[in-house]
């Protein structure tokens, strides 16, 4: 009954500790001193006094003890592991800068800081703005691989890649995806919004602009002489005319940058993943991979 008591203590204690694990040191630390206070006096009542002292410590320790190997379980093992990724692309960057010149030492530079500074975003729960962070540094990371020859560019790559899927665990959950009841939404006259066929996210933007038609996708924001065809087929909802009709404008020569034709589906750009493609360090196009694996030049 008495060890029950020193032990019922020390859980209480421990638990009591869980309960602050996210606060300052100096929370922590006088819940310790309580748990080893209440020890000490309940040892000092139910044991001599001269046994009391070494129990309530013994007691206060051994909770101590097993709260830190269960908490340590439960640490996530991602830590030294993504400090690795971290130190591995730095060699990567060291190594880009003494064989880069010109522009391309800072795409090197950025795309090793935004990694750096992603993975601060997130693990401080700025989820938003950590993903946008990483986004950048993918951009970057891709530049700069591209001015790099051979080994090196695979390496760089590699490195880049490494450190972003773990990063990418961090990333915070989304709220869950809900199809748009409509594949156009009228939004005005001549203004007419494309929704993500996954999760309704606004997608692409078309509106009347003076003289113009405003096109906003997920690629690129542009404008095209004014053409009542246009609005006629977003009227009708017929997304793949439509597709085909704006690639008579240059500036759009690869359709709607949301549209999948295999698919016949709008996506917006999370779901249609557009990757910045380089060549020897200069931008070539973008291309995208559908949710069902399609993927198409977006933007050249
Ligand atoms: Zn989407
Ligand atoms: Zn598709």
């Amino acid at each position: 009954m008495r060890w029950l008591t020193l032990l019922a203590i020390a859980i209480g204690g421990s638990l009591a500790l869980v309960r602050v694990r996210d606060r300052p040191s100096t929370t922590r630390g006088s819940v310790i001193l309580w748990t080893l206070a209440a020890e000490l006096a309940a040892a000092l009542w139910l044991f001599r006094w001269y046994a009391a002292i070494p129990l309530a410590v013994l007691f206060t320790v051994f909770g101590l003890a097993v709260l830190s190997l269960w908490m340590e379980r439960k640490m996530p093992p991602a830590e030294p592991d993504m400090r690795a990724r971290i130190a591995r692309l730095e060699r990567a960057k060291d190594h880009a800068l003494r064989v880069l010149e010109g522009p391309w030492t800072s795409d090197a530079k950025e795309a090793y800081f935004g990694t750096v500074a992603a993975y601060q975003l997130l693990r401080g729960k700025h989820g938003g703005t950590g993903e946008a962070a990483l986004a950048i540094a993918q951009s970057r990371a891709e530049q700069a691989a591209s001015a790099l020859e051979g080994a090196d560019a695979e390496e760089f790559r590699a490195a880049f890649a490494a450190g972003r899927e773990t990063l990418v665990t961090l990333l915070p959950p989304r709220p869950a995806d809900k199809a748009p009841a409509e594949r156009v939404l009228r939004r005005g006259e001549n203004s007419f919004e494309l929704p993500c066929s996954v999760c309704s996210a606004p997608a692409v933007l078309i509106h009347a602009q003076g003289e113009q038609i405003a096109y906003e996708g997920i690629t690129k924001s542009t404008t095209i002489p004014a053409d009542g065809e246009v609005f006629a087929l977003l009227a009708r909802g017929e997304l793949p005319a439509l597709h085909l009709r704006l690639q008579r404008h240059a500036v759009l020569e690869d359709g709607i940058d949301g549209y999948c034709p295999q698919c016949d589906r709008i996506y917006c750009a999370r779901h249609y993943s557009p990757r910045e493609e380089y060549d020897e360090g200069f931008y070539d196009c973008t291309r995208g991979t559908c949710p069902q694996g399609h993927s198409r030049i977006l933007d050249d």
